[in-house]
């Protein structure tokens, strides 16, 4: 069997870009991986000279390829990386990414600091499940806000100016489709990747991956020997998400650059929204405020988290 020849010079092929069908060889596809990232943190300005920052790291691929790359850039930026992970309490699945996670950072011999949603929020995401009771929402409309403030808390007590998180092209695509078929675009439109939001307890949270396909993560971690935790949340198949993930994946068989073609679109949107700024019609409902249960700024009179633990509390009092 003949192996095609990489595009930039002699060597065997390890993948052919879908997008435009160049073949790449391990040096070349690792070379245009890294300068991919580094065109996304420069277009959306996302660290400054001599910051803090802190990696979101769970154990899965994305976490795990985005920690190799922030510390080889380290090299480049000067800057602190610290690997922090949130144990959500989620039975014969957190532990095992727990451990991958460890062992990422004891790779590159760096900090590593795991946080509890029990400690912080004084329950395991499992049993705050059963207190929600049998007609809740899926697992992750309570998990996500969960994680967010638990990260966001984490990366202020360690001091982090940045905190970094592994969402990749597909995921950013995935939550655009979603804002759409909630009726909430708004979201994407007064949303920015570009850290620029100003609060005393709200660490930026950057996104490096924005532009990288899950698929170019996958092929990192294998070619480069990273391993990772490969199983998916028990609770993933009750998420939304999922049904976006469908639709892309089949979409793009035809089109493999739809997911960079929404997140176009949704820097479009973003530009848009800046443009508007203040004098938007809705501004009404996107006063920013403190929240009255942690101070945390939000739109409403409490935050997602906070919001949750008021409804567990009331089930607690009612039963
Ligand atoms: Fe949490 Fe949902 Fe992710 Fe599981 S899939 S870790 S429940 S957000
Ligand atoms: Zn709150």
């Amino acid at each position: 069997m003949q192996f095609p020849i990489c595009y930039h010079c002699d060597e065997k092929a390890v993948w052919q870009r879908p997008w435009d069908k160049t073949n790449l060889c391990l040096k070349h596809f690792n070379k245009s991986f890294m300068r991919k990232v580094q065109k996304t943190i420069n277009q959306y300005k996302l660290f400054e000279r001599n910051d803090i920052i802190a990696v979101g790291v769970s154990g899965g691929k994305d976490s795990v390829v985005l920690l190799d790359v922030m510390v080889k850039l380290q090299e480049k930026h000067p800057s602190k990386v610290i690997a922090i992970s949130i144990d959500e309490g989620i039975e014969g699945y957190r532990q095992d990414g727990l451990k991958y996670a460890t062992m990422a950072a004891e790779r590159y011999g760096i900090e590593h600091y795991t946080f509890s949603f029990e400690e912080e929020f004084g329950h395991h995401l499992d049993d705050a499940l059963v207190l929600l009771g049998s007609d809740r929402k899926p697992a992750c409309s309570y998990c996500g806000p969960f994680r967010r403030k638990a990260l966001n808390d984490a990366a202020r007590k360690i001091g982090a100016t940045k905190l970094v998180t592994g969402h990749n092209a597909d995921d950013e695509a995935q939550t655009v489709l979603m804002n759409l078929m909630r009726g909430d675009l708004l979201k994407t439109l007064h949303s920015n990747p570009e850290p620029k939001f100003k609060h005393s307890s709200f660490v930026n949270r950057v996104k490096p991956f924005r532009k990288t396909t899950e698929q170019e993560i996958v092929l990192y971690a294998n070619l480069n020997n990273l391993p990772y935790q490969e199983e998916s949340c028990p609770h993933a198949v009750e998420a939304f998400r999922g049904h976006m993930k469908n639709i892309l994946t089949e979409y793009m068989v035809h089109d493999p650059t739809v997911v960079f073609a929404i997140i176009r679109s949704s820097d479009a949107l973003h530009h848009l929204g800046s443009l508007v700024g203040d004098t938007s019609p809705h501004k009404g409902n996107r006063v920013i405020k403190e929240c009255i249960g942690c101070g945390d700024p939000c739109n409403g009179d409490f935050c997602g988290s906070c919001r949750i633990i008021n409804e567990i509390n009331s089930n607690i009092k009612n039963t």
